[in-house]
């Protein structure tokens, strides 16, 4: 069974290798962190219907096409959600589609995997996209869209683990290499683009090494102190910063020395 990895755990595993054992390794979910999603749930899949479900016979669909998408994906949401949507989605037709010829997916709304060997060790990275496109033909361009209501960008350190946790599923999925992954603020309009390049998929490659070393040294999992501490959801077991950490929860998982050892057996 290969060992699951994310850009997201990457991420966490980049800021604090302590988080991440609470987060991965103990199975203990950080307490609330989303909600209201649902307008935003109900724009993606709005898009996906737009560009998966046209028939690219005409150079491009009319206004009225997003329209009908629209009503297909936000019956469960409330009149002002509707509205807002639909004010959304037709800020983003003028913007993007209008004028333009509309150019088919190479994918829409899922999932790559990507598998990488690090000695006896084999893990299994994912990433979720909302849309793949060809780039000039000559590779990928990923969209990320985003529904938040302020343009938050993710920090650089977060966006390299993502291209190149990309990069390498994307190139062995498809044997082309992401030349860009955008993200895409609806209600603002704003595209923000970075290049992709293979150090990014280095950079990867070598975080994960880092963190197989880790695995199978079985030693503590270091807590980094930093900023990021004051959002952690684990500060009461963290001994970093808590005088008195309290204990781990009864229903935390023991640990993956199990499954470790069950990795390490079946790895070639
Ligand atoms: S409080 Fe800081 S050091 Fe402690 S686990 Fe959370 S991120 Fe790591």
């Amino acid at each position: 069974m290969a060992y699951p990895l994310s850009a997201s755990r990457l991420q966490t595993y980049q800021r604090c290798p302590q988080s991440y054992y609470f987060r991965y390794e103990r199975g203990m979910k950080q307490p609330g962190f989303f909600g209201g999603a649902s307008l935003g749930t109900a724009l993606h899949q709005t898009l996906a219907k737009v560009y998966g479900g046209w028939h690219y016979q005409q150079p491009m669909p009319p206004i009225e096409w997003v329209h009908q998408c629209w009503q297909q994906s936000s019956a469960s949401l409330n009149p002002s959600q509707i509205a807002e949507g639909r004010q959304i989605l037709e800020g983003y037709y003028y913007r993007f589609l209008a004028g333009e010829t509309l150019r088919k997916p190479l994918a829409l709304e899922g999932k790559v995997d990507g598998h990488l060997q690090v000695g006896n060790l084999e893990f299994k990275i994912s990433g979720r996209y909302d849309r793949l496109d060809w780039f000039e033909y000559e590779g990928i361009e990923l969209i990320d869209y985003k529904s938040a209501k302020e343009v938050h960008l993710p920090d650089a350190e977060a966006i390299d683990v993502q291209i190149g946790v990309y990069f390498l599923a994307l190139e062995q999925r498809y044997r082309q290499s992401l030349k860009q992954m955008s993200l895409l603020f609806l209600r603002t309009g704003e595209k923000i683009t970075y290049l992709a390049t293979p150090t990014h998929k280095e950079r990867v490659m070598e975080m994960v090494s880092a963190l197989a070393v880790q695995l199978q040294a079985d030693h503590e999992w270091q807590p980094m102190t930093g900023k990021h501490c004051d959002r952690c959801g684990y500060r009461r077991y963290c001994a970093a910063v808590t005088t008195d950490p309290e204990p781990l929860p009864e229903n935390a998982q023991a640990g993956c020395g199990a499954e470790r050892s069950i990795q390490l057996a079946l790895s070639v």
